[in-house]
């Protein structure tokens, strides 16, 4: 019997592709109407740290409607700082990136 060592893998609301949940970043809907951001108990959603997965998840409100609550201002404020560390990723330049 082998013993294998799996990562566990979420699914990213943006992609929809499958990845080690420690390298995503998770947002929960906390009890008590709360959003928590990597721990915490309760509905949560996965979206890949890339510049384009966040940008799409922020535009399309893909995190209100995976947590089922479609106005929370801390939401979009979560994905907005999350952007602002992302690493610029220049394979995210394929597309749509209009160049002069
Ligand atoms: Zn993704």
């Amino acid at each position: 019997m082998k013993a294998t060592h799996k990562p566990v893998v979420r699914r990213c609301v943006s992609c929809a592709c499958l990845q080690d949940r420690t390298r995503m970043l998770r947002l929960v809907r906390l009890t008590a109407g709360e959003i928590g951001l990597g721990q915490g108990f309760g509905r949560s959603a996965y979206v890949c740290r890339s510049k384009r997965c966040l940008q799409d998840a922020r535009r399309r409100k893909r995190v209100q409607k995976s947590l089922r609550i479609p106005n929370h201002p801390a939401i979009d404020a979560t994905l907005a700082a999350a952007l602002d560390k992302v690493e610029p990723d220049n394979r995210d330049l394929d597309q749509d990136s209009p160049v002069a």
